[in-house]
């Protein structure tokens, strides 16, 4: 940092040196003091010799102090303070060199020295300001006048870049902080997306629908809430993998978002599951739009190369004018409305009604009720006589579960045994029923026990190994105990289900498929499931008569069973005509009233043992109905 002398008098110069030379020396203590009362406080901290670091550059016209200015600033050795005569004849006079100074400058501080007779001040300062940085000095000056403006003004320069330097840092923060405070922002709003947002799909999630549910709930706006669960999606999960799962999801949620009426939301509630939440005028209306929409869904899908039948089941309440609607509540309905659904079938659109709710309360009490049935030993079996087609002899044995309670009595297994299914009650029940029918057996002299076994009893971990423990406790010989499936409890898992069976009949166990003919097996597959015999299902049985439909699936499934090499069992026997017709189309065993109703153990046994309800003619006695009576 250097200081500059423009003056066209060589004398002037002189001067200026000898001004320079005493200061640094500490002998003037004095204008130090002046110096800080004039510029603040912080002048008083300079060095002892401030200026001898600041060489003198001198200048004899004004054109050469201005090009010192721009040698200086090209050399990056800056001048800080300039002092300019203002006369300077021939050259340019000092107002001009201030004001081409400060055009090359903006920093510099020039000290004008002036005579009493030049320009106003302002005049400079109009082309050399600002002000602040512009200072006069009157003609003849005392020496120590400038020193002490040059320690001072030296000290300011330096305050100034420093300051300049800070500001422009500070700056920089800002500029930078402004930028994490935009990413925070962008931060804060990716959050806001990720929580109220399902990432598979990009559809609003369950947060977000119970939002926009409780927003609406609060409307006057009539408005439906729809829950829809995708048919199958387990299947193609289990099957093509969780990748073509995802892909599938995707689609139908494309799907949904085309489908849905105008303005209305789906939001993916969690697994297949999604929710729907549009305005409507009406029930019927909303309903209508649901079964477009399920129609919709109902297409085939290309996923991952493969073509997949999509579908879905919906579950659907409106809103009635004028009623409180709590959110929770109208998707607790919803959901009631979609297990109805599902449970009828595929692709169904069900409306909540208030008889579903009722059907809740009583699976509740009845699930209660059993879940303390085998303590309080209101559980009983009945066995219902499978018969040789023939002579009619009675071969084996049907277990059948009967419940008697002291609080609704008898309720039947067609009610109970599903609930326990929905519930891991089912494996207590089922683990009472293999023992006792197991204690039983032993009485009979030959006969072997059919029992059923629920498809979530079936697909339990260790289901074979349990089976042979209780057979083995009992002292059973496998080849007399009967375990009837039906279809849905092998087709679900097929490949998983073939090995379970193949095992059981290694053990000797005797297989039989319930219900056939109510599934959905091709009658083709079940060629590979080791299998003894096929059971029809009675709906078949009691339709022969009456439809040439049932007489020929009856007819086919005996076909099929006889080029299987599978006895076939004739389910609901129940009258002489339906004995006959099944005797020629040459079913292998049979099961019915016409024969006998189950009957409690005791009764099991003595028939047992005779092998014979009647003379062997194929006429029989009805037997009387035991279902309220334990055994
Ligand atoms: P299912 O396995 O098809 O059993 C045959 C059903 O038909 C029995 O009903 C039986 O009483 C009835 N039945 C037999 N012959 C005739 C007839 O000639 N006419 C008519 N109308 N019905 C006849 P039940 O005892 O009410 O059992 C109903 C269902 O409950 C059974 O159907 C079976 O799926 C299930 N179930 C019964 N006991 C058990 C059990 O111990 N475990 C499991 N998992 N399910 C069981
Ligand atoms: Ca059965
Ligand atoms: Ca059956």
């Amino acid at each position: 940092m250097r200081i500059l002398i423009v003056d066209d008098e060589p004398a002037m110069h002189d001067s200026y040196r000898r001004s320079f030379a005493s200061v640094g020396d500490g002998i003037n203590p004095a204008l130090d003091a002046m110096a800080a009362e004039l510029f603040g406080a912080s002048v008083a901290a300079l060095p002892a010799d401030p200026l001898q670091s600041f060489p003198l550059v001198h200048a004899l016209q004004g054109m050469e102090g201005v090009a010192a200015v721009a040698a200086a600033k090209r050399d990056d050795d800056p001048i800080a303070v300039a002092f300019i005569d203002v006369r300077m004849p021939p050259g340019i006079d000092g107002r001009e060199t201030a004001a081409r100074i400060r055009a090359l400058d903006p920093e510099i501080h020039l000290v004008i020295v002036t005579g009493y007779s030049d320009f106003a001040p302002i005049e400079i300062a109009r082309v050399a300001g600002p002000a602040d940085k512009l200072f006069y000095i009157a003609k003849p000056f005392e020496v120590a006048e400038v020193q002490q403006m040059a320690t001072a003004l030296v000290h300011r320069w330096e305050n100034d870049r420093e300051l300049t330097a800070a500001r422009l840092t500070l700056a920089a923060q800002v500029v930078q902080l402004q930028e994490q405070g935009h990413e925070l922002a962008a931060n804060e709003s990716r959050a806001m997306h990720l929580a109220s947002h399902d990432s598979l799909t990009e559809a609003p999630n369950r947060l977000a629908f119970r939002r926009a549910l409780a927003e609406r709930a609060r409307s006057n706006v009539q408005f439906a809430v729809a829950m829809v669960d995708l048919d199958r999606f387990k299947l193609v999960n289990d099957t093509l993998g969780h990748l073509a799962g995802d892909e599938l999801i995707r689609a139908m949620c494309g799907v949904l978002q085309r489908s849905v009426p105008e303005g209305g939301m789906v939001a993916r509630l969690g697994g297949d599951e999604f929710g729907l939440l549009f305005d409507t005028p009406g029930q019927d209306a909303a309903a209508a739009d649901c079964e477009r929409i399920a129609k919709a869904c109902a297409t085939t899908f290309k996923v991952l190369g493969h073509s997949v039948h999509g579908g879905a089941s919906i579950g659907l309440i409106a809103t009635e004018p004028g009623e409180t609607r709590d959110p929770v509540d109208l998707m607790r309905r919803a959901d009631l409305a979609l297990n109805d659904a599902k449970r009828d079938g595929r692709g169904i659109v069900r409306v909540f009604d208030d008889g579903m709710d009722e059907t809740i309360r009583l699976r509740r009490t009845i699930e209660t009720g059993l879940s303390g049935a085998i303590a309080r030993d209101e559980l009983s079996l009945a066995y219902q006589p499978i018969v040789g087609r023939e002579r009619l002899e009675i071969v084996g044995f049907e277990a059948l579960l009967r419940w008697n309670t002291d609080a609704h009595g008898p309720i039947g297994p067609d009610v109970f045994i599903p609930i326990a299914e929905e519930s891991n009650l089912i494996h207590e029940i089922g683990d009472w029923v293999l023992r006792e029918s197991l204690k039983v057996l032993v009485e009979w002299p030959t006969q072997y026990v059919s029992i059923n076994f629920s498809p979530r009893q079936f697909r339990r971990h260790n289901f074979v190994a349990r089976l042979v423990e209780e057979v083995q406790r009992a002292g059973v010989d496998p080849t007399r105990v009967q375990i009837e499936i039906t279809e849905t409890a092998i087709f679900d898992d097929a490949d998983r289900a073939a090995e379970t069976l193949y095992k059981l009949r290694q053990m000797g166990f005797r297989i039989a498929l319930d219900d056939f003919g109510t599934g959905y097996s091709s009658l083709y597959n079940i060629r590979k499931f080791a299998l003894d015999c096929l059971k029809i299902d009675r709906s078949f049985i009691d339709g022969m008569g009456r439809e040439r439909e049932s007489a020929a699936i009856v007819h086919s499934i005996i076909h099929l069973g006889r080029a299987l090499g599978l006895g076939v069992v004739a389910e609901g026997v129940e009258s002489d005509a339906q004995l006959q017709a099944l005797r020629v189309a040459g079913c292998s065993h049979m099961q019915g009233f016409l024969f006998s109703r189950p009957v409690p153990k005791a009764f099991a046994r003595q028939i047992a043992v005779t092998r014979f309800m009647t003379d062997g003619s194929g006429t029989l006695p009805l037997l009387e109905d035991d279902r309220a009576t334990s055994g």
